[in-house]
């Protein structure tokens, strides 16, 4: 619980074997807050059960998702109603360090970061400096395609 809302942190691999509708029995009102930092792997059968487990509860409650890791992104841009059943504040994306040669994942929030291009074609994702050594890095994955998600 945070203030009120309940928040849920899902992890792992989520397939045809996760057991989805049970996370949700306990939960009556109010703010529902999945946490999707955790997610290494989703499949095609772990989007449609998740779609069918949360569709009823759009009426019931406001869902947001947070902390969408990249597995969650890929699916995302690929599968245009996985999340329409909720709002998407944050997710996590690929930046590289040149003097580090090192790859870190940062968090991107969509009402600190977009807001200029909330209604642009062409989102830009922020820059941010090495965690490591304060250099600023690059974005380490296909920008236009990465970020399609967020002009849907
Ligand atoms: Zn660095």
């Amino acid at each position: 619980m945070r203030g009120g809302d309940t928040v849920i942190f899902l992890e792992g691999v989520i397939n045809e074997r996760t057991e989805l509708n049970g996370i949700f029995k306990d939960i009556d009102t109010g703010t529902l807050i999945i946490n999707l930092k955790g997610v290494t792997r989703i499949n095609s059968c772990g989007v449609r059960d998740w779609v069918n487990a949360a569709k009823p509860l759009a009426g019931k409650f406001r869902i947001i998702y947070e902390h969408c890791s990249r597995a969650i992104v890929e699916q995302l841009n690929m599968i245009v109603n996985f999340l329409n059943s909720g709002t998407i504040v944050s997710f996590y994306a690929p930046y590289y360090c040149d003097a580090c040669e090192a790859e870190h994942e940062m968090l991107l929030d969509i009402a600190q970061h977009f807001t200029d291009s909330a209604d642009s074609d062409e989102p830009e994702a922020p820059d941010f400096d090495c965690p490591q050594c304060g250099k600023t890095m690059e974005f380490n994955e296909d920008e236009d395609k990465y970020l399609s998600f967020l002009t849907e």
